[in-house]
């Protein structure tokens, strides 16, 4: 199995290409199709499994074939997001973001991370550049929405990545805070995809809660 078979747009095929990945891992090989395909998706997968380009990859490529991205300068000072990818950590945000950056090379698409225990002013000024996907801890992105600074009405992507780590940092709280903002958007059009190492009753329930209609793929 190649890449190529997987239909991703041109800009992204070639970003695949430069980033030196030849062959897809099985969460790649099974996932990419069903994320273009517009299902929801709960992945069973480690670190290390490749799970981020499994998301990340089909985003960009819908983003890009479909311009899926708000025109930043509608709303200075305020973010629109067209993927909100949430992450337990800051090591796991900061990696997700530069696999984004990475893939969106020389598109438009502008990747954003925002952590805790740093200067929120800095993320901020990125943030009201403009910025089309946002990965993020709970807490963060929690005080950026609570400040108006973010808001999730253009979002079409959601990504929970590390469910079961959220879940034992406590997070869970936040999360359904996020999504219940989606909710009040009256928008039901967002895919949601969740990752998660382990998949014990309390994230099957979260499965339940969050996804639409969803495959299961555990590799
Ligand atoms: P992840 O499980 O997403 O944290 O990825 C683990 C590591 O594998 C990262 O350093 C990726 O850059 C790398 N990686 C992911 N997919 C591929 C692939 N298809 N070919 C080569 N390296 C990959």
């Amino acid at each position: 199995t190649t890449f190529a078979e997987a239909r991703l747009s041109t800009t992204i095929s070639l970003n695949v290409t430069k980033a030196g990945y030849n062959e897809p891992t099985p969460v790649q090989k099974y996932g990419i199709p069903v994320v273009l395909a517009g299902r929801d998706l709960m992945g069973c997968a480690q670190t290390g499994s490749g799970k981020t380009a499994a998301f990340l990859l089909p985003i960009l490529s819908t983003m890009v074939s479909k311009s899926l991205y708000q025109n930043t300068s509608l709303d200075p000072g305020t973010a629109h997001p067209t993927a909100l990818i949430i992450a337990p950590t800051r090591e796991l945000a900061l990696q997700i973001y530069h696999e984004a950056r990475k893939f969106s090379y020389t598109t438009i698409i502008e990747p954003v991370v925002a952590y805790g225990g740093t200067s929120v002013a800095h993320q901020l000024s990125k943030v009201e550049k403009g910025c089309h996907i946002l990965v993020g801890t709970p807490g963060r992105l929690i005080d950026f929405m609570n400040r108006g600074r973010v808001k999730l009405d253009q979002v079409k992507f959601l990504v929970l990545d590390e469910a079961d780590r959220m879940l034992d940092m406590g997070f869970i709280p936040d999360v359904k805070k996020m999504v219940h903002e989606f909710d009040m958007c009256g928008k039901n059009d967002r895919q949601t995809l969740m990752f998660s190492a382990t998949f014990p009753e309390e994230i099957q329930r979260l499965a339940a809660d969050f996804l639409h209609d969803y495959l299961f793929l555990t590799v």
